[in-house]
Order: structure tokens, then sequence, then C-alpha cells
């Protein structure tokens, strides 16, 4: 006789960390439940993954993240040799390092919210100091991704669902009777059955469509990669540094690449690759040297890399993690309100999503 629960499924649509993390925490907590990830890409990762890039010929991130210590969720994908210690600040114009963190909260608060410190909402400032960048001097260490967000992160996730379907992009939900009954993939259809759940686990921006909701305020990041001869040493032997006074706002350095990182950047203000030659400059006097020649690079800006985090997109941000259907619920870094949106959240998100979903006959 079949186990009345192992006829459940959890349709979870989006294969990023959120999505990832909600087949997760199933396979751990409730290995019975069936879990199926629908992917619109043709790679799981979402906003965090590694692809081969043609410029440079080599893998890299599609963006480098950071994960702080205090993100207890992340910190299981870093050993405890690979964390490096709290962030230096060099400053361009007057040549000066130090290494206050509270002298340098506004560059913190803008990397972590991808948003000008003075529009972060006031109760985002409030869960980063108590949660993802507390007081504890210990818990501000620092890992970095070296374009190995998907060998070490994505594909660790990925093996927790029971099934994955890539090139899968949800169209529509198709309701009866007020619940869920199909996900419509254009092509075909799939029916939801009397006990199965949907997650939700999308970017704000298509969440929005299927869910008919108004969609949030975005703000892009540009990532600029130098590829370098060889490894290039930051003041104080660091490998990281954040930086004032220039046009970028952090500088990372792992083996022979050099990542310039602009957080909240507007779009089209400046073009990428004379961007790219300022920065290289200002790269140099941060080295204190006077290159003969600029590195082979890749500029990228990701236009709606996160929503902004103002109060007033926190404001519209959920409260929980219901939809209007009672069958499905929303994860995401977006959805959790007065989070900062960055990896951890995204994990976050997935727990209360699975959790609400568990507890909703
Ligand atoms: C440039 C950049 C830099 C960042 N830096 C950091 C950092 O340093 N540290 C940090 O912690 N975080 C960082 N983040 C944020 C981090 O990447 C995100 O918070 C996290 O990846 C969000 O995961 P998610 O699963 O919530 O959403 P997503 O990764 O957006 O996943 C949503 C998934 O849904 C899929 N999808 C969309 N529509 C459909 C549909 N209709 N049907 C099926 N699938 C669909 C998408 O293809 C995607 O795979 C950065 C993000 C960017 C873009």
């Amino acid at each position: 006789m079949m186990n009345a629960v192992s006829a459940v499924t959890y349709h979870i649509v989006g294969g990023g960390i959120a999505g990832l993390a909600c087949a997760w925490l199933l396979k751990e907590k409730h290995p019975a439940i069936r879990s199926v990830i629908y992917e619109a890409g043709d790679h799981l990762g979402g906003r965090a993954y590694s692809y081969q890039d043609k410029t440079l010929s080599r893998v890299l991130d599609n963006s480098l993240h950071a994960v702080v210590g205090a993100n207890s969720f992340m910190s299981r994908f870093v050993k405890k040799s690979e964390w490096k210690k709290s962030p230096l600040f060099f400053d361009i114009t007057s040549g000066q390092i130090d290494g206050s963190v509270y002298a340098n909260q506004d560059l913190l608060l803008k990397s972590f919210c991808n948003t000008a410190s003075k529009d972060v909402a006031p109760q985002i400032k409030r869960k980063i100091l108590r949660s993802f960048f507390p007081f504890t001097p210990a818990k501000r260490r620092v890992w970095f991704s070296e374009q190995n967000l998907s060998q070490r992160i994505i594909n660790v996730l990925s093996g927790y669902a029971d099934e994955v379907c890539l090139r899968h992009k949800l169209h529509k939900i198709i309701s009866q009777f007020g619940m869920a009954a199909q996900l419509d993939f254009g092509s075909h259809q799939v029916d939801i059955g009397a006990n199965d759940k949907i997650i939700l686990a999308l970017d704000n921006l298509n969440c929005s469509k299927i869910l008919h909701t108004i969609p949030l305020e975005h703000n892009a990041i540009v990532n600029i990669i130098y590829q370098t001869s060889q490894t290039i040493f930051l003041p104080q032997g660091s490998s990281f540094i954040g930086v004032k006074g220039g046009s970028f706002d952090w500088l990372f350095s792992n083996s022979n690449l050099l990542t310039a990182v602009i957080s909240d950047y507007i779009p089209e203000q400046d073009n990428l690759s004379h961007l790219a030659i300022k920065i290289w400059g200002e790269i140099d006097k941060i080295r204190g040297v006077n290159s003969a020649f600029m590195p082979a690079f890749k500029a990228v800006c990701i236009k709606n890399a996160t929503i902004k985090q103002d109060i007033i997109n926190n404001s519209h941000r959920p409260d929980n993690a219901f939809s209007q259907y009672p069958n499905v619920f929303v994860a995401g870094d977006w959805s959790m309100k007065d989070y900062p949106c960055c990896m951890e959240t995204a994990f976050n998100s997935a727990k209360r999503a699975i959790n609400t979903a568990l507890k909703t006959a």
C-alpha cells in the first residue's frame, strides 16, 4: 500500500538558491515528499552561478558573491581556513588605509543592500547589525566566490531535488475553485494533486507576472574582471578592500583576476569599457604603480541585480509566504520584509515557505 505522504509532490518553480534550498529542506526533513524543480533557464543557480566565459576563456562567476561569517546557512559552504578577515578600506584621495567598519558603514550598507546607504530602510539596517554583520568581530569574517559559485554551492544543492526540469518557464497558474490546479508551461501543463503544494521561488519581476502583483524597483550591479599575468597583491596583503573616493566600491584579488564591483549602479551612466579603463587607473593608484598597459577585462552590468532596499520597496515586500492561492507559497530573496537581499535571505525565505506549506492543510 502506498504511504499517504509519498503521494505528495512539492512543485518548486525557480532553480535559484531559494528553490534549491526548498528541495534540500524537504529532503532533510521529509524525505517521503517528492520535489520537482522547474527552471526557466538552462542552468541552475539563478543569479548565482558560474559559466564558461568566451572573452577571458575561463570559468567565471556571473558576479562575485561575498558571504559573511554570521550567515549561518551560507557558512556551511566555506571551510574554516577559507574565511578572510574583516575588510580594510582604502581612500584613493588621501591614500589612507583603515579597518574601521563603523567609519565605513555607508559603504558596507550600500554593498549589503545594493542601495545608497541613506535610502536603506531602517528595519533592514537593524537586521544587518543584529544578524548579518553583527558587532561581534569574530563573526565579521568574509568569504568571496573565486569563480566557483556553481561548483561550491549550486552543484551541491542541486542533488536534493527528485526531479529537475530545465527550460521550463511557468507562463501562468490555472486555478479552479480558488486553488492552483495546473502549472501552465506553454507547451504543456502539469496537474497539481489535491495534497500537492507549489512554491514560487522566483525573482520579484517574474513572480509579479505570475501572481499579478506590482513589481518592485530594482538596482544594478557592475563587475569588471581584469585578467592579469600574475596575482596582484592589495594593500597590507589583503585579498579584498573597500574603496573610497573612486568610481568603484570593492576590489577583490584571487589567482590572476582582479574584480572591481560597483553596487547601486545607474545603468548607461558610463560606457562600460571607458569605466574599466578609468578604474584600472584608480587601481594603479591603490597599488602605487603606473601600468604600461591594460590587461584583458570583462565588464558586466547586471541591471536587475536585486530590488532597491529602501523604505517604499521594503513596505511592499510580503509579510509571510502565503499567496492568493491557498496551495501556492512564495520564496526568494526579495520576499522577506526587513531582510537584505542576499543568498542567506534566499535560504531563509525557502525555510519560511516550506514550513508554511507543511503547516497548511
Ligand atoms: C550582480 C549580483 C551580485 C550579488 N552579490 C551578492 C553577494 O555578494 N552576496 C550575496 O549573498 N548575494 C549577492 N547577490 C544576491 C544573490 O545572488 C541573490 O540574493 C540570490 O541568488 C537570490 O536567489 P533566489 O533563488 O531568491 O532568486 P534567483 O536567483 O533570481 O532565482 C530565481 C530563479 O527563477 C527562475 N525563473 C524566473 N522566472 C521563471 C518562470 N516563469 N518559470 C520558471 N523559472 C523561472 C530564474 O531563471 C531563476 O533561476 C548578488 C546578486 C547579483 C545579481
